[in-house]
């Protein structure tokens, strides 16, 4: 791609990402989406690659790039159709892991990290409970210090790759007398901890081949070396890592709508109807096209807000205005692009049916738009 935003590396990038999303991940997605999950090999394939390390240090087997590289990631596993895949990794890559290469200790990253950043150790991040989602502060898990260990009660929900993690870095209060934001703490929990269980895997609308769980904790044990990021630091940590998670939340959607787009566009050339095909109706021509324009204008405020953060520049309110923006932007294309399909759109065999649905919680998880709108009104 040409852009001023990508060096060579950058485009190196992309193609390999693609390459893998044609041949690894679109001829098999039907079978994971039945299954409700994708296999463990895929993302040993994708850790051999390197797409699992690429902003993390070379000597823990990563390749140092940069945000922009964490953005053409998201936006052609997006490409894929199926995004219960790339949320799988996505999350695994820059949503829980970064918790532990930001804030970990050596000892706890020499002994993580490169089975990270190979797949062989898969991730979760643990922060929403079935009475809290959106404000942070408000989460009931508690963690006490006991000895040397400190044990942790609650409930986790929605938790992506909870049936699967082999660690989950949970967010608990550590301190009551504090305002609920100053007393969280985020712990290393490895699975099969004693006290650490599955709750229940959720059924979802859409992603189905991701696998989310309600995750119990009772009289969950955990050494105290497992604590994460030092104590009562915990919200700090999160909300740290949500300008990540939002950025690839929102380059993952504009990938999401380029390819509904695609798609759309092949479906409508080929469509007979009324003497022609579909394409010929200038309306349909029309909207089509001003949906590419959305999605170019949403596309490059990714990339430059990917070059912001890269570049160390304060963007919270550009990260929050790509989530608010390419989160809406997506379930527009979707409905649209659904539209054009008629009747065949409607049908579970076709693929635009399945993107509509997965593109649903892209304006929920990670900040609803909501939220982000609130971000973006505390800035202008
Ligand atoms: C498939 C899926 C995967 C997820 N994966 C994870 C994960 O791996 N780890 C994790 O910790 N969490 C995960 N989540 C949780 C997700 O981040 C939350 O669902 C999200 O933050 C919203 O929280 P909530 O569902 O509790 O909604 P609530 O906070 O109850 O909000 C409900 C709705 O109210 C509105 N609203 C909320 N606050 C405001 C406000 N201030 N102003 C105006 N309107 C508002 C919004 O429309 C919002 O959608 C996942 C969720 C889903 C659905």
């Amino acid at each position: 791609m040409n852009s001023l935003y990508f060096s060579e590396e950058h485009n190196i990038l992309r193609e390999q990402v693609r390459r893998f999303v044609d041949e690894e991940i679109k001829p098999h997605g039907d079978k994971w989406e039945a299954d409700g999950m994708v296999p463990r090999e895929v993302l040993r394939k994708m850790g051999e690659l390197g797409f699992l390390g690429i902003r993390y240090a070379e000597q823990y087997g990563g390749s140092e790039m940069d945000t922009l590289a964490t953005v053409i990631l998201a936006e052609e596993l997006g490409r894929s159709t199926y995004s219960g895949c790339p949320i799988t990794a996505l999350v695994h890559t820059d949503m829980a892991s970064p918790h532990l290469e930001r804030f970990g200790t050596d000892a706890q990253k020499d002994k993580y990290l490169p089975g990270i950043i190979k797949g062989e150790i898969i991730t979760a991040i643990a922060v929403t409970e079935p009475d809290t989602g959106s404000d942070v502060a408000g989460i009931k898990t508690r963690a006490h210090k006991d000895g040397d260990d400190y044990i942790i009660n609650g409930r986790k929900m929605f938790i992506t790759n909870g049936v699967h993690a082999d660690i989950v870095f949970v967010a608990a209060k550590t301190n009551l007398d504090v305002k609920g934001s100053h007393g969280i703490s985020m712990f290393i929990v490895e699975r099969g901890t004693p006290g650490f269980e599955v709750g229940q895997k959720l059924e979802k609308m859409g992603w189905r081949c991701s696998d989310t769980a309600e995750l119990v904790f009772d009289d969950c044990r955990v050494p105290a070396s497992n604590m994460l990021g030092g104590e009562n630091r915990g919200f700090y940590s999160i909300v740290a890592n949500f300008q990540n998670e939002r950025l690839v939340i929102g380059a993952m959607s504009v990938g999401e709508s380029q390819a509904a787009i695609d798609l759309t566009l092949e479906y409508v050339r080929d469509r007979k109807a009324f003497g022609g095909v579909l394409w010929d109706k200038q309306a349909i021509r029309q909207r089509l096209s001003m949906l590419s324009a959305e999605v170019a204008a949403a596309r490059q405020l990714v990339y430059h807000t990917a070059w912001l953060d890269a570049d160390g520049e304060e963007c919270v309110k550009e990260v929050s205005m790509v989530k608010a923006l390419c989160g809406e932007l997506v379930n527009k294309v979707m409905y649209e692009c659904l539209q054009f399909h008629g009747g065949a759109g409607y049908l579970l065999e076709s693929p635009i049916e399945r993107m509509y649905r997965d593109a649903r919680v892209q304006a929920i998880g990670g900040g609803a738009t909501e939220v982000m709108l609130e971000e973006v009104a505390k800035r202008i």
